[in-house]
């Protein structure tokens, strides 16, 4: 599985974000979240034994360090990006940790926007309602709104978590969030799923339609995932899926 082995990685020049530079709160040798998912490229969770998180002002020093660097090469981050090693909002400072990244860039990149991708699970945090409301990309995970296939798939491990709790926090946005959402099929410990049935768009799309985000991305499989039992979905499918969004007057945009 790949984990990633540093706080501040990158940057890496993408085609949909341009020069990006990860920020990884979590450890650099386990993946920890919120969620298991059975797709997860970090691998399924693992325990915290050895591993450390880094205080916030490891993350401000290592990240106004790589800025400097960057700026010394003449390079300027398109997008600075809170991806990682699990899920970012599990980290006790993560508003203030947004605050400093937003100073930061300010500072030596006001061009550069703020991304986090989160899956969701602790925006009824209210620190956390507040950080996210503050970057320029709120990105959110909601993969299903069928709720067996979100206990099958998502695997959440807080009993909180269903699928009408996260269109009403969704919601609690008011438009400004980017959903993001993974399409696959497959089967595990004996039970198969599929997001991609008429059954499942249908509810995901009634979904999307209360939640109104400002974006929807969606994708498939594209690295090594924790079990072999897991289909990509065509590119074919995907902009069908995508097209059904677009005619509600849904953004969205289908990962290559
Ligand atoms: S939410 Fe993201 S990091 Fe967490 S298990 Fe799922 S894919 Fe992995």
């Amino acid at each position: 599985m790949f984990l990633f082995d540093q706080l501040i990685f990158g940057p890496i020049q993408s085609r949909r974000l341009g020069l990006s530079l990860g920020v990884n709160l979590l450890p650099t040798d386990a993946k920890i979240c919120s969620f298991d998912c059975l797709y997860c490229e970090c691998g399924f969770n693992t325990t915290m034994q050895e591993s450390t998180i880094p205080t916030r002002t490891d993350v401000y020093n290592a990240l106004k360090t790589k800025l400097q660097e960057m700026l010394a090469a003449n390079q300027t981050p398109d997008v600075i990006t809170f991806a990682g090693n699990g899920e970012p909002t599990l980290h006790a400072d993560f508003e203030a940790i947004i605050d400093d990244t937003i100073e930061l860039r300010n500072e030596f990149c006001p061009t550069a926007k703020v991304s986090v991708l989160s899956n969701s699970t602790r925006i009824h945090k209210p620190h956390i309602f507040s950080a996210l409301n503050k970057v320029d990309n709120n990105i959110l995970k909601f993969d299903t709104a069928i709720d067996r296939t979100l206990q099958l798939v998502d695997r959440p491990t807080g009993k909180h978590i269903n699928v009408a709790w996260f269109i009403d926090h969704l919601k609690r946005f008011e438009g400004r969030l980017i959903i993001q959402t993974m399409f696959l099929r497959g089967e595990y410990k004996g039970e198969k799923f599929d997001n991609t049935t008429d059954v499942e768009v249908e509810a995901w799309l009634k979904a999307l339609v209360e939640i109104r985000p400002q974006q929807v991305m969606i994708y498939t499989i594209d690295r090594e995932t924790p079990i072999q039992q897991l289909e990509k979905i065509s590119q074919e499918e995907l902009n069908k899926i995508a097209d059904k969004a677009r005619k509600l007057g849904l953004e969205v945009s289908v990962a290559e």
